[in-house]
């Protein structure tokens, strides 16, 4: 690794509509004070993340940076963000990490993008959390679930196994016919509850049937060995079966017992069952195994807010 990566870079600025401040590319330089974009200065200190996209770089700031004129004018106000191109943004990121990580007391590195976690005024942890690809990994680096596999699911709010999940109705019920097929980006418990739900009404006509069976299959099949229990325990909770639910994250968590996500379901689960103090109980004990995951860090935030 460089000690010390500064160099000069050429370079545009965006607006939120792709569309460049300016015609002829700008210069810029990286150093150990921060980003100097045609001479004006932005320190490390303002700078959230950086993360590119698209062949975009995106600077996004701490809540109110310190800018230079021009600088200011290019900022994006509403993701507090300015969005740069140059051929050059991979070195920029990389140089920004090296730089970062030099001046926190402690990083660690997420398993999955490598991303550094600075981890000043953390606990030492068995686990952390990456907020750039939602993975988790454990101390060494170790990445233990797949940011692009393992996810809270934004359908269910649950911890799973995720991808894209097809709900086929085809019947009539209720006095009215369903004649659809509706895509959905979720857990493996979504997968089970499509079935559940309409395997038998999809009887009726039979058209529903192939595909609900392949989505069960789908969601049941090929299970990460440390979370074999996970998508029944998910759907068992959903329906209420608490103890049913609780059993199964238990079991997990006898393999892996300092794994924040599977206290955070069962923590949800209690939630869910208005048992507010058992569900904080779980949730303490998943910020114990790993002292960033988000996802409680945000119920909590949001369970305090509705108390205050
Ligand atoms: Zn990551």
């Amino acid at each position: 690794m460089l000690e010390n990566p500064s160099f000069a870079f050429s370079f545009k600025a965006y607006s939120e509509k792709k569309k460049s401040y300016f015609i002829l590319p700008k210069l810029g330089n990286i150093n150990e004070n921060g980003i100097y974009l045609t001479g004006e200065l932005i320190s490390f200190y303002d700078i959230l993340r950086m993360t590119y996209f698209g062949g975009y770089l995106i600077i996004t700031f701490k809540n109110y940076p310190l800018l230079g004129k021009r600088t200011a004018s290019w900022k994006i106000d509403k993701n507090n963000a300015l969005v740069i191109r140059s051929g050059m943004i991979k070195d920029i990121k990389r140089a920004f990490d090296i730089f970062i990580s030099q001046n926190a007391e402690v990083t660690r590195r997420c398993g999955h993008c490598d991303n550094p976690i600075n981890w000043d005024h953390q606990l030492e942890t068995q686990y952390h959390y990456c907020n750039e690809c939602h993975s988790i990994s454990d101390k060494h680096g170790l990445l233990f679930s797949n940011g692009e596999l393992f996810d809270i699911c934004p359908e269910t709010g649950y911890y799973d196994r995720l991808g894209y999940r097809r709900k086929y109705e085809y019947y009539f019920f209720d006095k009215k016919f369903h004649w659809k097929t509706t895509k959905y980006y979720g857990g493996d418990n979504l997968g089970i509850e499509f079935f559940h739900k309409n395997i038998l009404k999809n009887l009726m006509f039979l058209i529903g049937v192939p595909g609900t069976l392949i989505e069960f299959y789908k969601a049941n099949k090929g299970h990460h060995p440390d979370f074999t229990e996970l998508a029944e325990a998910n759907f068992a909770s959903r329906c209420g079966e608490l103890k049913e639910a609780a059993d199964l994250y238990t079991k997990m968590q006898m393999r892996l017992p300092y794994f924040p996500a599977l206290h955070y379901n069962l923590a949800i689960a209690y939630l869910q069952s208005n048992n507010e103090e058992l569900a904080r109980r779980y949730f303490q004990k998943s910020l114990e195994g790993c002292s960033n995951y988000e996802p409680t860090l945000k119920v909590l935030k949001y369970l305090s807010e509705k108390e205050g």
